[in-house]
């Protein structure tokens, strides 16, 4: 955050954008795009890893357990994930 602010102030950067991987709206902060994924996609159950059975409450957490536990596998897309 206190980078994205300073690329701001000096206009030398974009900003960042945060798209939500499920439907590519994009946003100006990571704040935005949780509310929006929240309100906009719910996942009642959340995100189930494709390669083994456990579920996570959130995208990112599921994207951390695919890289770390599943190091073999290749890194999900959005569009992988299966809801239930
Ligand atoms: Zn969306
Ligand atoms: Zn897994």
């Amino acid at each position: 955050m206190m980078f994205l602010m300073v690329g701001m102030l000096q206009g030398i950067t974009p900003p960042p954008q945060y798209v939500c991987p499920t439907c590519g709206t994009s946003f100006s902060s990571q704040a935005e795009l949780d509310a929006h994924i929240a309100s906009a996609h719910p996942a009642p159950l959340g995100y189930q890893c494709p390669y083994c059975d456990e579920t996570f409450p959130t995208l990112q957490e599921l994207i951390n357990h695919v890289n770390t536990g599943h190091p073999d596998q290749p890194p999900i897309q959005a569009i992988d994930i299966v809801w239930e």
